[in-house]
């Protein structure tokens, strides 16, 4: 069923998650050890991200080959192991870093293939030893121009005008927006106009990058209606786990954290109580969130359930 069907059935705010694939070489059992206590509030989908590929360095007596390699393959086959399982719903984040858009088209109708509804468009994220996203030869540049092919072949378009259908997909597609704008973005209107744009090409609902203030959240969706997005807005929260969050969060996901939240992560003794701030913090976030109706509260675990949990169990 697609995101904006259950949220059109849902009488209260739902709960979802992402999860990330294991490393290659480890157990999906370790996967569903997380998934499992999360099971019990009824999450209509699951999310699997995609990592982007990366330089690996080989020994080869002394002379270093340099190979690119994905280190957390398999979105599509743990989208489709987690939909056997556990009957539920689940959405592979595509990129069009990595991909072709030949490629992008195959994973889509495996996709279709496995009866998934819905999909994750975007533009991925730099690959570690880049500065900027560099775009894949033969690959999409934006996530609107891979909106564009995935609403392109839910009428039946594929690529190259080879193939005639009556048996085209029809997904319901997400997107990522940024309420502290995105970190290339020169600024939030412009940021803006290019989300609306993935909107008018064919993206169902957005879902936001982490933010620690919900007043980021609640002035973000004002902008966008006001700019004339109409679709459903899906808040991503993510609880703060260890002191180096205080960095790495705002370095990375250029996110903000409110001075009381610095305050009480840094009086922290150590990761512990760390956790349990992170926790308490998402608990007061996800309750405002919900009294104000939004339609989903979407975590992100970072492959791990037990704070998640801890979250869920006092909001829902
Ligand atoms: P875009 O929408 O293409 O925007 C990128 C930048 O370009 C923005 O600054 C935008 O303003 C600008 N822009 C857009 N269109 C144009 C245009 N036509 N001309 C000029 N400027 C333009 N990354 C992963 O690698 N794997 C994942 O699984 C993953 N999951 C995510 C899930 C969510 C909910 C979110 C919020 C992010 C996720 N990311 C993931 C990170 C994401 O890939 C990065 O944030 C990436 O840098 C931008 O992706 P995007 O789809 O928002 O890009």
């Amino acid at each position: 069923m697609k995101v904006t069907e259950h949220i059109a059935k849902a009488k209260e705010t739902l709960f979802s998650f992402e999860v990330i694939p294991p490393v290659k070489g480890r157990n999906i059992e370790e996967l569903y050890s997380n998934i499992d206590p999360l099971m019990e509030f009824n999450p209509p989908f699951i999310d699997v991200t995609t990592s982007r590929e990366e330089y690996v360095y080989i020994d080869r007596d002394g002379l270093y080959d340099k190979r690119v390699t994905r280190m957390r393959p398999g979105t599509l086959g743990i989208c489709a192991a987690i939909m056997h399982k556990y009957d539920v719903d689940t959405i592979p984040h595509v990129l069009c870093g990595g991909f072709t858009r030949e490629e992008t088209e195959y994973l889509l109708v495996d996709c279709q293939y496995l009866g998934i509804d819905n999909v994750m468009a975007l533009r991925g994220d730099a690959m570690k030893e880049q500065k900027y996203f560099e775009p894949t030869p033969g690959g999409h540049t934006y996530a609107s121009q891979l909106v564009k092919q995935i609403a392109d072949l839910n009428q039946g378009n594929y690529l190259h005008d080879v193939v005639e259908t009556d048996n085209a997909p029809d997904f319901c597609i997400g997107v990522a927006g940024y309420p502290e704008k995105h970190m290339e973005a020169p600024s939030l209107p412009s940021d803006l106009r290019w989300l609306k744009h993935k909107v008018d090409l064919g993206a169902d609902y957005i879902v936001t990058q982490m933010f620690f203030d919900n007043r980021k959240y609640f002035e973000f969706v004002a902008l966008c209606r006001e700019a004339g997005i109409q679709v459903p807005i899906i808040p991503g929260i993510k609880p703060i786990a260890v002191k180096r969050h205080l960095q790495l969060l705002p370095q990375v996901f250029r996110t903000e954290l409110p001075e009381v939240l610095v305050e009480a992560v840094e009086a922290c003794k150590d990761n512990q109580a760390v956790r349990e701030v992170g926790i308490e913090w998402a608990i007061e976030q996800s309750r405002e969130l919900r009294e104000a109706g939004v339609p989903v509260l979407h975590y992100y675990s970072m492959g791990k359930s037990d704070n998640i949990k801890a979250i869920a169990r006092a909001v829902f």
